[in-house]
């Protein structure tokens, strides 16, 4: 095991804390699991988009 692959993983991308949060509401959501955003996903939605750059 070389190491990189793991450090890769462990490597923390911009807006990687609000992707995981936003999609974690859309699995938790039921109107998100419907198909449908709702204000709060959208809100998370801007804020990952925010912090993505
Ligand atoms: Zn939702």
């Amino acid at each position: 095991m070389t190491g990189s692959a793991l450090g890769q993983a462990l490597a923390v991308a911009p807006g990687d804390a609000e992707y995981r949060t936003y999609m974690g509401h859309t699995l938790t959501c039921a109107a998100c699991r419907a198909g449908a955003s709702c204000v709060t996903a959208v809100q998370l939605g801007r804020v990952w988009r925010e912090a993505r750059g």
